[in-house]
């Protein structure tokens, strides 16, 4: 799949691309006259599937034995009676998709149930086969692997956000029983993407983008990586039509003038390699179109500058003529400082292994050359599936550890974030390339993304260290926990059982696992600091009533849990805490005694008002009442205490409501300035008005607000708003008042004149 430069030489076997059916026709001519003959009366595409189907059959052949190659095309033919007269959007026979499919999974040579399971992948959805019947015909296996497509294909005809994340979750699921569900997925993706042209333009984005963001880097992350290659190339070209066009044609231009360097580049590498003593094969290798896009978006660079667009690649027989080579190679020409890697030494995540260098050729063209052996190519090229490979030996290898391992950390990370999306931003995070290797004390290596902290490696290394981590070696030097991580560091976290996590991690953890369980720490400590809080406001309550918390009978406690439906002590400070009870009332609830309820409340059952109780207590806007008042409280679920007059019109509508009523009373200290409203009637306005405040001055109280009305025979009403420290002040005010000739009437509003 691999798109190898025209200068490549010829290898044992071309690898032929298993989807270029419509290119075949020419060259794929059956062996016996029978078929030579179908396709002269053919179609051009009924000839192309024929070609397809022989390429097949030639490339299953390769490495199937007689028997299983049997069985592979009666699954062929089995699917091809089920989609008969089904099409494609293109127009071609349905069965030339899944045929394509199974030739991409015979290109990576795989077992023969992968092989029946691709060819019926579609045959559940779309036709009335069933479970049963392909378990009949093909075995329990092939059936259980077109089951395990079929459930990833239907989520993915859902909506879109939560149900991508819910579909990405089974196929990961799916993955951890039998990750060949995943190579059809891909295999079935790929295919799909190769053939969009048909499909209308809004929709080419969506599943371009949907391949981008997630089958793309699973392919990576499995190590496949040509497939991933394509598919991410692919994405681009549909998601950016027109900017790829563009690139495109420009890459192309390019190295259409500079062939002639690119082939004395090769010839000289072909030269000194035999000199030194080395086999190798070497060959071109053209960039994707994409990786020069990123490349020009990231470095902000313009098409001429990203000259690196050529590449080689050499492979040895073994581990140590990699190292030959590159030796070889920077006596030829200049390295460019920095842009060695080695992953051999440390191969990538999903087992990439390969020297990585860069070289100054001639003209000052740059070059880029990746060196690996037989064996590292096969992985690189075909990566997990590598592994499922049609052979005896059932042997699990380090690849097939490292990604169950991997799995069982995305599993692990599910459990602790229950929100769908949440889930798939770190599955997306960590999906992504770029990652650190760090050792353990012990010398194991673990992997963490780039810009790791050792605060996400404790967390790595498990959940307790994480918690209770205070601080870290790294290569045997104390370092701040926020240190990023760099590859090969030796990292050695201390603890302490009193410790606990802290909320400025959060600012600098990069992995999801740190940041989930920091989260959960954070919130169940925020509940005990409540907690905390509202027993010692209790505590207070409790107190300033002249008792102690020990003085409260069990047997209250538990009648207030009952009354309230609260569940145990701690979430009675903890509402406490939060302002959604009062301390005050619930201590006097907890400290009456026995049935005798009533009576007592009247005595000290009841809640004082002082006035300094600040936003806790307000006086209720409807009634106004004012010390001296009868009152009567109400408590609102997360609004505190509000004080209403007992003649306040609006206790009998709220009376039902989500309300609790408490009996309050002034404190005989009550202090504060009261609001009231008092209508006074007069025989004539002129100057009365400056004569009505006078008096009220000179009682010592503040008019707030007045307005006035001219009610006819000569007499005028003049509404006051008035600042009072209670009722016995309002008297002395109205005392006042009455005493001047002008005053007819005099008497206090309960509600404000509107
Ligand atoms: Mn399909």
């Amino acid at each position: 799949m691999n798109v190898l430069a025209n200068t490549a030489p010829a290898s044992s076997t071309p690898p032929a691309s298993p989807f270029a059916v419509t290119v075949l026709g020419a060259q794929a001519v059956g062996d016996d006259g029978e078929s030579l003959k179908q396709i002269q009366n053919s179609s051009d595409a009924e000839q192309a599937l024929l070609a397809a189907l022989d390429q097949f059959k030639t490339r299953i052949g390769s490495y199937l034995k007689p028997e299983d190659q049997q069985r592979v095309v009666a699954a062929y033919h089995f699917a091809n009676a089920a989609h008969e007269g089904q099409l494609r959007v293109s127009g071609e026979a349905y069965i030339s998709h899944p045929l394509a499919v199974a030739s991409n999974l015979a290109d990576w040579h795989l077992d023969p149930q992968a092989l029946i399971a691709a060819l019926l992948h579609d045959v559940m959805e779309d036709t009335a086969i069933t479970k049963e019947q392909i378990a009949e015909n093909f075995g329990k296996v092939a059936a259980e692997l077109v089951d395990g497509v079929s459930k990833i294909d239907r989520i993915e005809n859902r909506s879109f956000e939560e149900a991508q994340a819910e579909n990405f979750r089974k196929m990961l699921l799916a993955m951890t029983r039998d990750v060949r569900v995943i190579l059809i997925k891909l295999a079935d993706r790929l295919h799909n993407m190769q053939t969009l042209d048909a499909m209308r333009p809004e929709k080419r984005r969506r599943i371009a983008n949907e391949t981008f963001d997630i089958y793309a880097p699973i392919a990576n992350r499995l190590g496949l990586n040509s497939l991933y290659r394509e598919l991410e190339e692919l994405s681009f070209r549909h998601a950016y039509p027109l900017r790829y066009r563009v690139l495109a044609k420009a890459v192309k231009q390019a190295r259409g003038n500079k062939r002639e360097v690119v082939g004395k580049i090769l010839e000289s590498i072909r030269t000194a390699l035999p000199k030194a003593g080395i086999e190798a094969e070497v060959m071109g290798r053209e960039k994707h179109v994409f990786g020069i896009y990123c490349k020009m978006r990231e470095k902000h660079l313009t098409f001429s500058q990203v000259l690196d667009i050529y590449g080689f690649r050499v492979v040895v027989a073994d581990r140590n003529a990699c190292y030959q080579v590159l030796g070889v190679l920077h006596a030829l020409y200049q390295p460019l400082p920095g842009k060695f890697k080695d992953y051999i030494a440390l191969p990538k995540v999903n087992g990439y292994q390969s020297l990585h260098t860069q070289l100054i050729g001639p003209f000052g063209t740059p070059i880029e050359v990746q060196i690996r052996s037989a064996g590292m190519n096969h992985v690189a090229e075909s990566g997990v599936a590598s592994h499922w490979m049609y052979k005896d030996e059932q042997t699990l290898t380090q690849l097939q550890k490292s990604t169950h391992q991997w799995l069982q950390s995305l599993i692990e990370l599910q459990a602790t974030s229950p929100d769908n999306t949440e889930f798939l931003e770190h599955v997306k995070f960590d999906l992504f390339p770029g990652e650190v290797y760090v050792f353990t004390p012990q010398g194991k290596i673990l992997t963490l993304p780039r810009g790791a902290t050792a605060v996400d490696f404790a967390y790595a290394v498990h959940t307790d260290i994480g918690n209770r981590c205070i601080s870290c070696q790294i290569n045997g030097e104390t370092v701040p926990l926020r240190t990023e991580l760099r590859n090969g560091d030796r990292v050695e976290i201390a603890t302490a059982s009193h410790a606990h996590p802290n909320p400025i991690w959060l600012t600098y953890v990069r992995t999801g696992k740190a940041r989930a369980q920091i989260r959960h720490f954070m919130k169940t400590r925020q509940d005990d600091e409540s907690s905390t809080l509202g027993e010692r406001l209790l505590t207070r309550a409790i107190s300033d009533l002249g008792h102690l918390p020990t003085d409260i009978d069990p047997i209250a406690w538990t009648r207030f849990l009952h009354d309230t439906g609260l569940r145990e002590r701690h979430d009675v400070y903890a509402e406490i805490g939060l302002g959604l009870r009062l301390a005050p009332v619930v201590a006097r609830r907890l400290l009456a005694r026995d049935g005798n309820l009533q009576q007592d409340a009247k005595a000290g059952g009841s809640v004082s008002i002082r006035g300094t109780e600040g936003v806790a207590v307000k006086i209720a806007s409807c009634c106004r009442p004012i010390p001296g008042d009868p009152i009567i409280g109400l408590i609102r679920k997360g609004q505190g205490l509000f004080v209403h007059a007992h003649s306040c019109p609006a206790i009998g509508k709220l009376h039902g409501s989500k309300t609790e009523w408490v009996d309050v009373n002034w404190d005989p200290a009550v202090s504060g300035q009261y609001e009231t409203y008092i209508h006074v009637v007069t025989r004539e306005a002129r100057g009365v008005l400056a004569k009505l405040a006078a008096k009220i001055t000179e009682a010592e109280s503040n008019i707030m607000n007045v307005s006035m009305h001219v009610d006819g025979d000569a007499m005028t009403s003049l509404y006051f708003t008035l600042h009072v420290t209670g009722r016995m002040h309002l008297a002395r005010i109205m005392r006042g008042l009455r005493g001047l000739p002008e005053v007819v009437r005099l008497h206090r509003q309960v509600e404000t004149r509107r």
